[in-house]
């Protein structure tokens, strides 16, 4: 995404035009005549920011030195024009994409933590049929061998002890599982927010937020 500064002839406020954006900032006549109306332009990817002077005639200053193109961070001083007017970070910002790469690990580890949930709930299930396998099994040997064998008791027996230590763990999971599951709710939807307004960006995998590049609240672009 690129942004292209420069100076409102009509007004000398700052103008910053991206794609069919425009945004003017400051007081009228803030900006001085020698910054040009495309006096610059700004590129945001994934790599950084790329800071270009688009006309001959006209100066780009980053900390104090003229360049042509540069890459730069956020808080590098940029000047324009022989009067070395400063440009306004937070006016840039305004109008600049919002990174969320941070938010592709938010998104896997809620995505980890819920199938690992969901797997220990099956496994847990699965088990859970084995106290009734066992008793199957004791009631066949009673059966065949008859109600005195060693074996009858000792299934029974084993098919008990599974059965209480299901009922027991069942029990404690029975507060402390939702318990967990609305602790990693809140906290997925603290995080997974969109940097510019804030707002929750649902239960969207990353990889579907990156694919529409936009926020679908404030619109705003992301670099991903
Ligand atoms: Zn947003």
């Amino acid at each position: 995404m690129e942004i292209i500064i420069g100076r409102d002839t009509e007004t000398s406020r700052l103008r910053l035009v991206a794609d069919d954006q425009q945004l003017l900032f400051g007081e009228t006549g803030s900006v001085p005549a020698s910054v040009n109306s495309r006096h610059c332009s700004m590129s945001f990817s994934a790599k950084g920011i790329s800071l270009k002077n688009l006309d001959i005639n006209s100066y780009t200053y980053v900390n104090g030195q003229a360049v042509e193109q540069k890459e730069i961070c956020l808080d590098d001083r940029i000047e324009l024009g022989t009067d070395h007017y400063l440009l306004d970070w937070d006016a840039i910002k305004q109008i600049a994409p919002a990174d969320i790469r941070h938010l592709k690990q938010i998104w896997e580890e809620y995505d980890t933590h819920r199938m690992d949930q969901q797997i220990a709930d099956r496994r847990f299930n699965s088990l859970r049929s084995a106290t009734g396998i066992i008793t199957m099994a004791a009631i066949a040997l009673s059966i065949t061998t008859g109600r005195q064998s060693v074996w009858f008791i000792v299934l029974y027996v084993v098919a008990i002890l599974i059965s209480l230590a299901f009922t027991v763990k069942a029990w404690k999971d029975a507060s402390a599982v939702p318990q967990k599951a609305q602790q990693l709710s809140r906290q997925f939807q603290h995080d997974y927010v969109c940097p510019s307004c804030g707002h929750f960006l649902g239960s969207q995998p990353y990889e579907l937020l990156a694919q529409n590049d936009h926020c679908p609240y404030c619109k705003k672009h992301f670099i991903h």
